[in-house]
């Protein structure tokens, strides 16, 4: 049996991976469960999965949650960041599912790594904030980090076997990674001041997360992809090119020296790159339908326009200065996107107020685990500043 822990598991990613843990129980058996604030999602998932520990990161929630589940034999909870880490680093888990969004999600996903866990990374933003760090620990303890998100693990099932010896090395020259587009893809700039937080979640082709949601929607989730790509794939950003492809069907592509292009295709269902890394090298039902070629008859591509969606070349310059610099933007971009949900600013004011925030502060090295965190908590309160 694998054992496996799920952060973030009453989210959308951790719903989808406790769907397809269910189809295997045979095969897996959850050990830890991790969630915010949802007490009675959590409840239901205790009494579904049986869990030996749950940690919620609210303590108010923690507390009820366990008069909640009180009679429930053999499930401890824990509360806060070392509850989050004791379910990341829980000694019979052999895989970690890492899907807290945010920020929020770095430590506890940390703490798998340093235990050499198998890490299944949907939070992206671990990585965009400390991605040298990251990786440099996934070497050092023996971490296997394979990509949920699902360009990344197409472009991961698309790279040669050995392609940690470097790209070029392997004969790969660039990596295409495809974007939706978002719901607002074909606006006008002036439409896009006036367009609202239900608008914005509204995906057209993939049900996540609202702040993921919206990330898709400014495109800034390419953005951030695109500097997830650059650490899990040791890729320069000059290799890494986005390309607008409507209905999400070729989830990335991998372009090699002798002219061939290599891709992955699937409905877009994010349980195929979820059973894709618990089960890889082998492969196991996801509960995915068969793609429907005829169905879909045509794939479109476009190139993606920075002038309307300014938050991906702003991840581009982001990932050139290097340094603590994606952790500013990483930090802007939390604080821009909730006062965007809270109706604090408009869907336009989130590139405006991530600008702000990066003309003001640099950054600098970002090389210890302690100054990426307070580079964090700086950036956080600048953009509170700027936007009181
Ligand atoms: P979600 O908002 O649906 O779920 C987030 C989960 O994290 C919940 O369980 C929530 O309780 C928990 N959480 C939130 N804040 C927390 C905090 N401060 N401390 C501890 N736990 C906290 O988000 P999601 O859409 O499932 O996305 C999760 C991650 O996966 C994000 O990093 C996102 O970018 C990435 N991702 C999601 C999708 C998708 O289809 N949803 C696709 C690719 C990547
Ligand atoms: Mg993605």
């Amino acid at each position: 049996m694998i054992g496996v822990s799920v952060l973030g598991s009453t989210g959308s990613i951790g719903v989808s991976t406790l769907d397809v843990l269910a189809r295997h129980p045979d095969r897996y058996r959850v050990v830890a469960l991790t969630a915010n604030r949802d007490v009675a999602g959590m409840a239901a998932q205790c009494r579904r999965f049986r869990p030996q520990l749950v940690a919620m990161a609210d303590a108010q929630a923690a507390a009820d949650l366990a008069r909640e589940i009180g009679d429930l034999p053999g499930t401890e909870v824990l509360a806060g960041v070392d509850g989050l880490c004791a379910a990341a680093r829980h000694p019979e888990a052999d895989q970690v599912m890492a899907a807290i969004v945010g920020a929020a999600g770095l430590l506890p996903t940390l703490a798998a790594v340093e235990q050499g866990k198998r890490i299944l990374l949907a939070n992206k933003e671990a990585l965009v904030v400390a991605g040298q760090l990251f990786m440099d620990a996934a070497h050092k303890h023996g971490a296997r980090v394979l990509p949920i998100d699902s360009e990344h693990n197409a472009v991961f099932q698309c790279m040669p076997a050995d392609f940690s010896r470097g790209l070029p090395a392997v004969g790969v020259r660039r990596i295409l990674l495809t974007a939706s587009g978002g719901p607002f893809r074909t606006k006008s700039r002036a439409d896009l001041a006036h367009v609202t937080p239900e608008q914005a979640c509204n995906h057209p082709n993939w049900d996540m997360g609202r702040k993921i949601s919206v990330d898709s929607a400014t495109m800034m989730n390419k953005g951030l992809e695109v500097i997830e790509a650059r650490w899990l794939f040791d890729a320069s950003p000059d290799r890494i090119q986005v390309v607008v492809h409507p209905q999400s069907v070729i989830h990335s592509l991998v372009e090699y020296a002798d002219g061939s292009v290599l891709a992955q295709l699937g409905n877009p269902d994010m349980r195929t790159p979820i059973a894709h890394a618990l089960a890889w090298p082998e492969r196991i039902d996801s509960g995915v339908a068969s793609l429907d070629l005829f169905d879909i008859a045509r794939l479109d591509f476009e190139a993606p326009d920075v002038q309307r969606f300014p938050c991906l070349a702003l991840a581009y310059q982001v990932v050139q200065v290097g340094g603590a610099a994606p952790a500013v933007l990483n930090a802007a971009n939390e604080v821009a996107v909730a006062a965007f949900l809270d109706g604090r600013i408009a869907f336009t004011g989130i590139a405006a107020l991530i600008q702000a925030v990066l003309d003001r502060l640099p950054g600098g090295s970002g090389d210890s685990l302690d100054a990426l965190l307070s580079v964090d908590a700086e950036a956080r309160a600048l953009a509170e500043q700027i936007l009181a």
